[in-house]
């Protein structure tokens, strides 16, 4: 099978740590060019500007953007409009409107688009979606708390208005509670707490409304210190089911399904499944713009008390 070209654009954190290696590692896949206005990549043609890229390398097919969501739209949408399938970084866009503006765009010019969830391919949370299936959900306790110091060094965009604050990392919660549960939830209440001089928060509390009238909340802090915290606990009338380490790890009545090999590695990456996923829609025609998590997002900063809290800095 041939490998398709496909250009990385952003080349920052996620696309050194994630992007690089699950394409060069795909036989799907080659990594025929990037944009940056900085960053390269070793050994691959590199581009600053899109529209310079779009024109002289039309070999290139597909293009995956993983720059920070304010600027994304700009990019996302001069591939689409030069005929290329794209694929997204979470969150999918600052505003829910230009995602779906994007997915109107993909659907004109006959080309996929993917918005990616990476913590919906973390090892368990497929296994948690079957057993969650047919049982009936009595509460679910989502607790997502980081060091944002440990995850984000530097990266002031977070804090800028569309940045998304802790929902950068809390809509990775979202994106597994909203692939989990067989049901639809909607928010009712959050607070956000905003250090006094950034425009994002830096925690939020958030209540759910659930169909059948299970209690759900979800507690996202990025001021952890110590043990690392990314949480998903549902119990059921038929037992308690715990997704642990983002979804890793998987415990049912305290008995444990690790999402690890006999090494301690976890069983296919996430971003490797992403790359697959995205080589299938391609090659099939297809089209996965799920904006589920960000609805949730949307609505905590629509419904959200805010309260300030003392600044941060780095
Ligand atoms: P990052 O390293 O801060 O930014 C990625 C690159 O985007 C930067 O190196 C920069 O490259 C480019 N960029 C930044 N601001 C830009 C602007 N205003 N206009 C054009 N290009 C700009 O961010 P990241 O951590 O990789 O995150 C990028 C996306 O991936 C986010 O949506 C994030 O939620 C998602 N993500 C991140 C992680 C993680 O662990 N960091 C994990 C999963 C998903 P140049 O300066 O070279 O242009």
């Amino acid at each position: 099978m041939m490998s398709t070209k496909i250009a990385l654009v952003g080349i920052g954190k996620i696309a050194r740590d994630q992007h690089v290696p699950s394409i060069e590692a795909s036989p799907d896949w080659e990594l025929a060019a990037t944009v940056s206005r900085h960053g390269t990549v070793d050994g691959v043609e590199a581009f600053t500007d899109m529209d310079t890229l779009l024109d002289a390398r039309r070999d290139i097919e597909v293009i995956s953007l993983c720059l920070p969501p304010v600027p994304r739209f700009a990019y996302a949408s001069s591939a689409l409009k030069a005929g290329r399938h794209v694929m997204l970084e979470k969150p999918p866009g600052a505003t829910l409107a230009e995602c779906h503006t994007l997915g109107a765009m993909a659907k004109r010019a006959g080309v996929s688009i993917y918005s990616t969830w990476h913590s919906r391919e973390a090892a368990r949370v497929g296994a948690a979606k079957e057993w969650l299936k047919n049982k009936r959900l009595r509460s679910l306790k989502v607790v997502w708390k980081e060091d944002v110091r440990r995850w984000h060094p530097g990266q002031e965009w977070i804090w800028d208005p569309g940045g998304l604050g802790i929902f950068d990392p809390g809509i990775n919660a979202l994106s597994i509670v909203t692939e989990i549960l067989p049901d639809p939830v909607h928010l009712t209440k959050a607070v956000l707490e905003f250090p006094e001089n950034r425009g994002t928060p830096i925690a939020a509390s958030l209540d759910f409304a659930h169909p059948h009238g299970a209690e759900m909340s979800a507690v996202f802090d990025w001021r952890q210190d110590g043990d690392q915290i990314w949480t998903i606990e549902a119990e059921t009338d038929e037992g308690t089911l715990v997704l642990s380490e983002g979804g890793a790890t998987l415990s049912i009545d305290g008995e444990i399904h690790a999402g690890k090999d006999t090494d301690g590695n976890p069983l296919h990456g996430e971003y490797p499944r992403l790359y697959a996923r995205m080589a299938e829609l391609v090659r099939t025609g297809g089209t996965d713009m799920d904006l589920a998590p960000m609805i949730h997002v949307a609505d905590a900063f629509l419904l959200g008390h805010r309260v300030a809290v003392e600044p941060f800095d780095w």
